[in-house]
């Protein structure tokens, strides 16, 4: 689930859910409000990412995005965007608890609009070119844990 950064300019349309995804939404939101209430916490005047639901293929300010991309944070835009396909994809996987991989995936989009509001994503960005691509990589995984 990398943290989208390529250009691009925002033209979202509100994604209607489903019947069988609205499931997946109410969930993706609930989710995500429990991320607010650690968050607002521990975090003074936190600015709280928005959510966008889309399956398949969505423009964000980070650029388009298709399912291929599954889930992503645009630090750009401070969006958080959820495929539901790719929720849907997960259920299909026997194993894993769908839930626990869910929120999962949320908290870690979320994660990401953390370390952009701590600065830390533009400290790694700004290394780019600066450092080896094998440094900056490592830092780009850093980012992912
Ligand atoms: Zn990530």
């Amino acid at each position: 689930m990398e943290q989208f950064t390529g250009g691009g300019t925002s033209a979202l349309t509100e994604y209607k859910a489903t019947p069988a995804e609205q499931e997946l939404a109410d969930f993706t939101a609930t989710i995500l409000a429990d991320t607010e209430d650690v968050w607002n916490e521990l975090i003074q005047n936190y600015r709280e990412p928005t959510l966008v639901l889309f399956s398949g293929r969505v423009s964000s300010a980070c650029g388009f995005a298709s399912s291929a991309t599954g889930p992503f944070f645009c630090p750009a835009d401070e969006n958080v965007y959820i495929d539901l396909s790719f929720f849907r994809d997960m259920e299909r996987k026997p194993g894993a608890s769908e839930d626990f991989a869910q929120a999962y995936v949320v908290a870690h989009e979320v994660g990401h609009h953390i370390q952009k509001l701590m600065g830390i994503t533009e400290k790694v960005q700004s290394q780019r070119g600066r450092i080896s691509q094998t440094e900056y990589n490592q830092l780009s995984v850093r980012l992912e844990l």
